[in-house]
């Protein structure tokens, strides 16, 4: 019985930040175990008595003892965020699709709508479809397809069926036709500007009573390039109360070649008519989209209405404000160019690749924006959140070195060499290294004369002198009672004979050198590795005559 409360009041409490909830456990317990109600009271104090004993674990104890004894209780999403990431209205088979412009790869603004798409798809076994949306020839990148296909591999979302709109363009067009013919879009010549100064007064423009036999007419000539300047409105209502939703245009001229189908097409359709035409075309039940899409999905109703479609169910969800990173895919390709950047996956970047060359897992970020959901409030993005669901994952892989960055020469004086044997794991068999002592070591402080420092898990020592870049030290002793009583600090050391030399590339895309020690030649490209009191980072290269690394996080 205590084994089986134990488990609920650790997950609870993890769940709370380190402080169990009696009464949510109890709740739980009794959903689970019916047969145990008429144990109700025994139980309750049972559960109040685990708490307090659960309550005097720090958070890492009680993480590390549920994986223990229930790692299936280690759930990703609790249960209250499972019960709110629901679809309403799911009647068939549920169709969704994450809908990106090809002009970029993937970042984390967009990881959102890909994760969550297909966290319902999932759920409820149904399609995810990846449109990519490559109507304006001036925002399409041409490697962007394939680097977008490939960010979602790397995120884990099954891409059940690809579509892109450029393949599109004679259903575009044959429906554009059909809204003519109806007399429900029309071919507009005017000059853009006074047609801003009409609609904002809400006066229908001269075009908008042409026959529907002109407007066809004039539609054949903007599709054979003989017509400038045109485009074709949707008729909405000219008084709408937002002035963007009255006659919006729907297609428009644009002669830049286009990546896919060169000069085939100048007639482009927008994107508040490509996207209703494709949702419904495409049987899409649910449209996951942010609240800066409402009015888009007000202007779309249109079309629905026009065609006597079903519209699917729309969620409108608040907007995620991303801080610290780049995400402008136009500013980011601009620096690439100039050479600001290194390339897509520059870590001061917020694309997933960037992300993923800083060891970042894809787990963590589908569990972050799982976390975020689909609320209609706005939300900052937690990178702290983030680090915390990257660190459990990546903590029980990551081998423990020593790293010192801008290193300077220590000798100690009076100290015996020595051989250390540590673990590279602390609670995990992922065998020893071996640290040589001979007395020379590389420390990243400045160290100050006349005070203790211990050289981690090796002795104390007492700084006596600084001459040029070398600092003299002499052996003290080896209690760890005596640096507290002291107050010493503890350093860590990289003996210099075989030091590795170790570059980390962080966040900011700065360069920090030094030096690592000896074992850490062994890693392998790709591999997670703590460096003590310094943070975790990704090898990402390994040179003749260095290692190099890209901070993660601390
Ligand atoms: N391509 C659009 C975007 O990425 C589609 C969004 C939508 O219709 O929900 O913003």
């Amino acid at each position: 019985m205590r084994e089986l409360i134990l488990k609920y009041v650790l997950q609870s409490s993890i769940l709370k930040g380190g402080k169990p909830y009696p009464k949510g456990v109890m709740g739980k317990v009794m959903g689970d175990n019916p047969h145990l109600r008429d144990k109700a009271k025994e139980i309750y104090r049972l559960i109040g008595e685990i708490c307090r004993e659960v309550e005097s674990m720090s958070l890492e104890e009680q993480r590390r003892m549920l994986e223990e004894i229930a790692p299936e209780m280690l759930v990703e999403d609790t249960r209250e965020r499972k019960r709110e990431l629901v679809l309403k209205n799911v009647k068939d088979r549920v169709v969704m699709r994450f809908a990106p412009n090809p002009s970029g790869p993937l970042h984390l603004g967009h990881s959102r709508a890909a994760v969550l798409n297909d966290y319902f798809v999932k759920k409820y076994r149904g399609k995810f479809i990846l449109r990519l949306e490559d109507t304006d020839p001036k925002r399409v990148l041409p490697e962007a397809y394939e680097m977008i296909e490939e960010d979602l591999e790397w995120l884990n979302i099954g891409v059940g069926e690809k579509v892109v709109q450029s393949d599109r363009m004679e259903i575009y067009y044959e429906h554009c036709e059909r809204l003519i013919e109806m007399g429900h879009a029309y071919v507009c010549q005017c000059d853009p500007q006074e047609f801003r100064v009409l609609k904002n007064q809400g006066i229908p423009c001269r075009c908008r009573d042409r026959s529907v036999e002109e407007n066809l007419e004039l539609w054949e000539k903007m599709l054979d390039n003989s017509l400038e300047g045109a485009v074709v409105r949707l008729k909405t209502d000219i008084k709408h109360k937002n002035p963007s939703v009255r006659d919006f245009p729907i297609f428009r001229i644009e002669d830049t070649p286009h990546p896919k189908t060169g000069d085939r097409y100048t007639v482009y359709p927008l994107m508040n008519f490509s996207v209703p035409v494709d949702d419904y075309l495409l049987g899409i039940t649910h449209v996951l989209r942010g609240k800066d899409h409402i009015v888009n999905t007000e202007k779309q109703r249109y079309i629905y209405q026009y065609f006597n479609w079903e519209m699917p169910e729309y969620i409108h969800y608040g907007i995620l404000k991303i801080e610290g990173t780049v995400l402008s895919t136009s500013k980011m390709y601009e620096g690439i160019l100039k050479g600001e950047y290194r390339g897509w996956d520059d870590p001061r970047l917020g694309t997933l690749r960037a992300l993923r060359r800083r060891g970042i897992r894809p787990e963590a970020i589908y569990r972050s924006m799982l976390e975020i959901g689909i609320k209609p409030a706005d939300v900052k993005f937690s990178w702290e959140n983030l680090y915390a669901i990257n660190r459990e994952i990546i903590d029980r892989e990551a081998k423990r070195f020593f790293f010192v960055e801008n290193p300077k020469r220590l000798k100690v004086l009076g100290a015996e060499p020595r051989t250390l044997y540590l673990r590279m794991h602390p609670d995990r068999d992922l065998g020893t290294r071996e640290l040589r002592f001979e007395g020379e070591v590389y420390v990243s402080d400045d160290l100050e004369v006349n005070r203790m420092y211990r050289l981690m898990e090796l002795c104390n020592i007492v700084v006596e002198r600084v001459e040029g870049d070398v600092i003299y030290a002499r052996y003290h002793s080896e209690d760890f009672k005596i640096l507290r009583r002291k107050r010493g600090k503890i350093i860590h050391w990289v003996p210099v004979k075989d030091a590795v030399k170790t570059v980390v590339v962080d966040t900011e895309g700065r360069e920090r050198c030094g030096f690592a020690e000896k074992d850490f030649k062994n890693v392998n490209i790709d591999e997670l590795v703590q460096f003590e009191r310094y943070g975790f980072t990704r090898v990402d290269d390994k040179r003749e005559d260095r290692i190099v690394c890209y901070f993660a996080h601390k």
